[in-house]
């Protein structure tokens, strides 16, 4: 075990202890909180599955999110109170990927307690490659259905006696997904350019339902360190393909994208993977659809698609 295992294994045995204690309290105090409230807590480990749980459950739900917005979700820990709202919760949804570690070290737990436990992946065909398992399936919204049926079947089971208001907002959630496939479709129904350039490796999904190529500079998850031979590679590739834009990701540092743009002359445009939203996103009260409206419109202008 190296020393960043070790560090981190230890920094979940600290905040379970810390979650315990929590909880144990909590037993012999009720907070007026849960005494209250018909709500049923749904807790997501990231935004865009916190999506899948408030499109569902509408005002029949409370909503938290771990990952808080504004940051990058790969290589997160979740700090003491984010795990004592996880075991306060009815339903706890999670991207059943190695996204978030440490989901497993608390399964048996969260179990045991009578959580329902979500994974927003179940039944997708998710896309391995050469670093795992690519997570960024939320983008696709064909795949992203099943994730809302999945979700929709979790709170029917968890919180029955409001099972048509869940059907109903499910019907309209997923309506809405049906319409953004289609406007993917025809936005990016023809396109001068086949392939586009992302700083860290997102957009496979939605590459393979839309029919284009992805080069990214590096892998899933965008804290690797990318090799000059790669940017040597893609500067290569942005000459000889006449690519005129690189995509660089809202939540962070666009270095890569910006070398690119200073060493083959393009521009960068930015996409928002969905992971969480940017500050000024949440003020504008971007959600989901806003956010992939926005991102349709980047990829139509770096694949130099056509308007129709
Ligand atoms: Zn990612």
């Amino acid at each position: 075990m190296n020393m960043k295992k070790l560090l981190a294994a230890l920094f979940i045995v600290a905040i379970l202890a810390v979650a315990a204690v929590i909880i144990f309290r909590q037993k012999i105090s009720p907070s007026k909180n849960s005494q209250n409230s018909s709500k049923i807590l749904v807790t997501s480990t990231i935004y865009p599955l916190s999506q899948l749980a408030t499109h569902t459950g509408g005002d029949l739900i409370t909503s938290k999110t771990i990952v808080p917005s504004g940051v990058e979700p790969h290589d997160f820990d979740p700090k003491p109170q984010d795990l004592v709202d996880v075991f306060e919760s009815k339903v706890f949804i999670h991207s059943g990927t190695a996204l978030e570690p440490w989901v497993e070290k608390i399964r048996a737990d969260l179990e045991s307690r009578g959580v329902v436990m979500v994974d927003a992946s179940k039944g997708l065909n998710l896309i391995k490659g050469n670093d795992g398992v690519d997570p960024h399936y939320w983008l696709d919204p064909v795949l992203f259905q099943q994730s809302a049926i999945t979700v929709r079947n979790a709170l029917l089971a968890a919180d029955p006696s409001r099972s048509s208001d869940y059907k109903l907002n499910s019907d309209k959630f997923i309506a809405k997904l049906i319409e953004l496939d289609n406007a993917y479709k025809k936005k990016l129904f023809s396109c001068n350019q086949d392939t586009v350039v992302v700083s860290h490796n997102v957009l496979a999904y939605l590459a393979n339902r839309y029919k284009f190529k992805v080069r990214s500079i590096t892998g899933l998850s965008p804290n690797e360190e990318a090799t000059s031979q790669s940017i040597a590679d893609t500067v290569e590739l942005l000459k000889t393909n006449n690519i005129r834009f690189v995509l660089a990701e809202s939540l962070m540092p666009s270095k890569y994208a910006d070398t690119l743009a200073k060493e083959a002359a393009v521009k960068t445009l930015l996409f928002n993977p969905l992971e969480g939203l940017t500050k000024e996103e949440v003020q504008q009260n971007a959600d989901y659809f806003s956010v992939q409206y926005f991102n349709i419109n980047t990829l139509a202008t770096a694949l130099e698609c056509l308007k129709s």
